[in-house]
């Protein structure tokens, strides 16, 4: 059943272009974009009597948000401090509690409801350790979601530990059960496992060709602990280039502390960065060198890495993407921020085919956005879009659409 949404649309080319129809049309028929572009052409294409509905708003693709921890999603915004301190005394006895699948289940639930409320229809999430809450994670999932259980063997409390896969034929029996489609082998970070547990995971990995999650250099202290517990490696990101784990299907977060052979590194291995300035901001990390990524030619898209980050809104993401790079004087753009929290998320994801723009063949997952603006620019329009506090950027999205049929 043929179905045209009629309203200005918005849809991310690449990272310096979009395209605008002011009086846009979407036709979605069986969950899938048939066709885009002006309504009088697209209805004249159409056929015989289409269904039309009118949206009052400025339709742009459902947000991609490619790092997000689903387990600290009820603690967002609460806690900040420094990285470590942060962890064990605030995450990590809150991630504990997700042993009781009847609270993962009830924090779950509320967790893909607020994030279609707020735009966003697919990502990346790391779970707590426990098998249980991650395919507690998955039973629930709306949108389409990679998620991994985090794998954590030391230098953590028994109450996170005594929960880990890590162990490689627990694993495999555990990845047996998912659909490797939605599953990231997921090391929390060099800390929490050895060498020799590295290199296993890696070769896990390597058979399963699975997404690989992990973070990389986030703070000073967390590197200065790396150099400590992994004297032999040259760098962090050494660490987890020995053990096989930086692939075309790794996603690093947060790659702040890094130097040049780390970079090459990441670029020669294929790998994506997760760019989380929101999280960033609010535990005090340096801002993340993007004109380094982009002189290395390193693929990113955007994320909230909640709770690190305040919110799981990505209009708040692509908000502080455009601040904190502005004021230290890099240029980036409107287009770029919508870019990298659709399209490029969904490239990342392996999802490129399927998802993060409105072209003809993907799934019409779309979120409409408040018209009213006084800019008389599109570029003027979207960066109001993304003006105010974080609570007000979680609601600001007037509805939001998966395969067209609306669910928040
Ligand atoms: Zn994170």
């Amino acid at each position: 059943m043929k179905k045209i949404f009629r309203a200005p649309i918005l849809n991310p080319l690449d990272e310096n272009s979009w395209r605008f129809y002011r009086d846009g049309a979407l036709s979605v028929d069986d969950g899938v974009v048939a066709d885009i572009g002006e309504f009088s052409s697209v209805i004249e294409r159409a056929g015989s009597d289409p269904e039309v509905e009118v949206l009052d708003g400025v339709v742009v693709p459902g947000f991609v948000d490619v790092h997000v921890h689903w387990v600290q999603h009820r603690v967002r915004g609460i806690f900040a401090g420094e990285l470590l301190t942060w962890l064990q005394e605030h995450i990590w006895p809150e991630e504990a509690r997700y042993a009781d699948s009847e609270l993962a289940g009830a924090a779950a639930t509320q967790f893909y409801t607020d994030l279609l409320r707020a735009g966003t229809v697919a990502g990346m999430s790391y779970s707590s350790p426990h098998a249980e809450a991650t395919e507690v994670a998955f039973r629930c999932m709306r949108g389409d979601w990679v998620i991994g259980n985090v794998l954590m063997a030391v230098h953590a409390p028994r109450t996170l530990t005594d929960f880990s896969l890590h162990d490689p034929d627990t694993l495999r029996v555990f990845m047996g059960r998912i659909d490797q489609a939605h599953y990231a082998l997921t090391p929390r970070f060099a800390p929490n496992l050895t060498a020799e547990s590295l290199a296993a995971l890696g070769r896990v990995a390597a058979d399963a060709g699975c997404f690989i999650q992990t973070h990389l250099a986030e703070s000073v202290a967390e590197l200065q602990w790396v150099r400590e517990l992994f004297p032999d490696a040259a760098n962090y990101t050494e660490v987890y280039d020995r053990a096989g784990l930086l692939t075309p299907k790794t996603i690093l977060g947060h790659c702040i502390e890094m130097c040049d052979e780390e970079w090459q590194c990441i670029r020669d291995r294929g790998s994506w960065v997760a760019h989380c300035p929101t999280s960033n901001e609010a535990l005090g990390n340096r801002r993340m060198p993007l004109e380094r990524l982009r002189a290395y030619g390193i693929p990113f898209a955007l994320a909230s890495d909640i709770g690190g980050g305040p919110s799981h809104s990505m209009l708040h993401v692509m908000q502080r993407f455009l601040v904190s790079h502005r004021d230290a004087g890099v240029a980036v753009t409107p287009q770029e921020a919508l870019y990298r929290s659709t399209k490029a998320g969904a490239q990342c994801m392996g999802r490129a085919s399927v998802g993060g723009d409105l072209s003809a063949g993907k799934r019409a997952d779309f979120v409409l956005l408040p018209r009213k603006s006084a800019a008389e620019s599109i570029e003027g329009w979207f960066e109001d879009c993304l003006r105010g506090p974080a609570a007000d950027l979680e609601q600001r999205p007037q509805g939001t659409w998966l395969r067209g049929g609306h669910v928040a």
